[in-house]
């Protein structure tokens, strides 16, 4: 009969697993661990990166493939008897079964689990380098300091179409994709000046900072081939974003082609920072200010909803901010 009671869920036991019964043992120790991962894969030509490689293989080897995946990623207290791999459009479907246990005390028993990894599309080495024969032009835009935001890559997208209509007819070369490959959009194209002319459309539109560079890929005597390469960073902040930048809090006052303007919350000092400068210092966004008016010693915003004390604060239009327990008043 059980005569112990468990000190965690309060049911009667046999015994004592390290202080639980084996039931809470069991929930905290788990027979099959799995660490979260996503099958990279190859948009190409399927290769798959396993163990820092990339392997293209055939259609009978990728399941072992995605087997070792997985099994580089679990943790079994006990033995596998059967994996099954299930390729299904943008997942992979695992179903495992076995036997084990967690502890020598806790009878061995029987598990089973399933997981999903989502496939993750890259190029691959092989295929990039393919790529690269007729590339001769790439245009690569990041955000900063946040990812590009949905409108800004809307923005970039109608800017592309309206570039396609343009060089119809012209012998500009030809854009030859548009992907997204992590957190930038590459933009490749056949020709140097017409990623050089993507760069600087994305520039004149969207406030951002660019940096180019060339790169000989062949070429002897008047012979020469060049590959270019610019990278844009589209500023992701907006007016009323509070940014901090080495140990000052800046709210921002506006976002142009001409820079930001700002105001260093401590020091209340303004300055114009130009977006060559701005993307050089780590920049990263803390929060948001209010904005509203100044009227009688009380700041209100302009839904009337947030009203606050500001005895002595000057009249008219402001922000207010709040960074941890600090609060500031910017009057505009
Ligand atoms: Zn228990
Ligand atoms: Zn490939």
């Amino acid at each position: 009969m059980p005569t112990i009671i468990c000190p965690i869920c309060g049911r009667p036991t046999e015994r004592l697993i390290e202080g639980m019964c084996e039931e809470c043992y069991l929930e905290r120790h788990p027979v099959v661990e799995i660490r979260k991962f996503k099958v990279l894969k190859c948009k190409y030509c399927g290769a798959l990166y396993v163990r820092g490689r990339w392997i293209r293989p055939s259609k009978e080897r990728e399941r072992a493939l995605l087997e070792r995946l997985m099994r580089d990623n679990m943790e079994v207290k006990g033995r596998v008897d059967s994996m099954e791999v299930e390729i299904s459009g943008n997942s992979v479907v695992y179903r495992i079964s076995g036997l084990g246990t967690p502890h020598e005390l806790i009878r061995p028993r029987r598990f089973s689990v399933q997981y999903v990894a989502e496939v993750a599309y890259d190029v691959c080495l092989d295929c990039r380098r393919n790529i690269w024969g007729s590339e001769r032009g790439l245009v690569r835009i990041k955000g900063f300091p946040e990812e590009l935001r949905d409108a800004d890559i809307a923005k970039i997208e109608a800017l592309l179409e309206h570039i396609a209509f343009e060089i119809r007819g012209k012998n500009w070369g030809s854009i030859i994709s548009v992907e997204m490959l992590g957190k930038s959009l590459e933009i490749s194209t056949t020709e140097p000046k017409l990623a050089r002319h993507i760069a600087n459309k994305i520039h004149e539109v969207l406030p951002s900072d660019y940096v180019e560079s060339y790169k000989k890929i062949r070429g002897r005597g008047d012979k020469e081939v060049y590959h270019y390469t610019a990278t844009v960073y589209v500023i992701t902040v907006d007016e009323g974003d509070v940014i901090r930048r080495g140990s000052s809090n800046y709210l921002i006052l506006d976002v142009g082609k001409g820079g930001i303007y700002a105001v260093d919350l401590d020091s209340g000092r303004k300055a114009r920072i130009p977006l060559y400068r701005f993307t050089e210092e780590k920049t990263e966004r803390v929060g948001r200010g209010v904005k509203g008016e100044v009227k009688n010693g009380v700041f209100v915003d302009s839904s009337g909803s947030v009203r606050i004390n500001v005895e002595g604060g000057r009249e008219g239009a402001a922000y207010y901010v709040e960074i941890g327990d600090r609060r500031y008043l910017v009057t505009i």
